[in-house]
């Protein structure tokens, strides 16, 4: 079945992953809302890529780390689309390389607000749109994880690690919950990609530094990401749901 007409929502989708996650979902139909938190001029560059496609997007700004700004962005995605059928728990953050013995509360509080709670109020507001026990069509939820919730960070940050522990539990626990309501909750769990996230860390140099370390010699790229998650979000995954899909180069 064709994605014409359909909308899908992704939260950080100025940049990395979640800019290749918008523009491949544009390219399969959907109508795309571009969630950024600060960076509204890369947010603008994706939504007019999208329109000098044919596409239709719009950018919204948004801190996933406030629940008023959730709120308000997925009402502004119900006032100009009207529906909602895709949605991808894509913000996320890392911090500084530090051992947990050096970790303060509001590190600690800042990680799980924006990457933990912050994906679980986005699935919340998804789901009162979609589920059919609140009289909507159903449709899909792809929440970002990572390998670190399987390899634990050590020395880098066990604080991010365990934020998408969290994420993988949540996808199977909510794919649970309203897998009879129409919804379908997968994950897709990268390992090192080629985004701006490691100079965010202040790694700038971490891809380089790792890449003779990982099993394909080299990092994913967010395109490579993205056609994973856009193929949870499809008809193709219909019988899927509570999965959590590495694309990490066998690592
Ligand atoms: P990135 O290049 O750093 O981009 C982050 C995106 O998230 C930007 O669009 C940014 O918006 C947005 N964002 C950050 N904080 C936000 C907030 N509080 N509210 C709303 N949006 C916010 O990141 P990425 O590497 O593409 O990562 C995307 C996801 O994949 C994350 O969940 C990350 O944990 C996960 N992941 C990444 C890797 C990797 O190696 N890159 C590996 C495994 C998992 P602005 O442009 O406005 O700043």
């Amino acid at each position: 079945m064709s994605e014409a007409q359909k909308v899908l929502l992704v939260t950080g989708g100025s940049r990395g992953i979640g800019a290749a996650v918008c523009r491949l979902g544009a390219q399969a139909g959907y109508r795309v809302a571009v969630n950024y938190v600060s960076n509204q001029a890369a947010a603008e560059t994706v939504v007019a890529d999208i329109k000098a496609g044919g596409g239709e997007a719009f950018a919204v700004r948004g801190d996933v780390g406030r629940e008023t700004d959730i709120v308000a962005m997925f009402g502004a995605v119900d006032r100009a689309f009207g529906r909602l059928d895709a949605f991808v728990n894509n913000a996320g953050i890392v911090d500084v390389k530090a051992r947990v013995d050096e970790m303060d509360v509001a590190r600690l509080e800042r990680m799980m607000r924006i990457n933990v709670t912050g994906s679980f109020l986005c699935a919340r507001e998804a789901v009162k749109r979609m589920s059919t026990r609140h009289g909507g069509r159903g449709g899909a939820i792809v929440n970002l994880s990572s390998a670190a919730a399987r390899l634990g960070a050590p020395g880098e940050y066990v604080d991010y690690a365990a934020s998408k522990g969290a994420i993988d539990t949540m996808t199977i626990g909510l794919a649970r919950e309203v897998v009879s309501e129409g919804i379908r909750v997968n994950a897709v769990s990268p390992g090192i990609t080629e985004t701006e996230i490691h100079a965010s860390g202040c790694q700038p140099d971490r891809v380089a530094r790792m890449q003779d370390l990982l099993p394909m010699k080299r990092a994913g790229t967010s395109d490579e990401v993205a056609s994973a998650v856009l193929y949870l979000l499809s008809d193709a995954a219909s019988y899927i749901t509570g999965a959590i899909l590495n694309v990490s180069g066998g690592r």
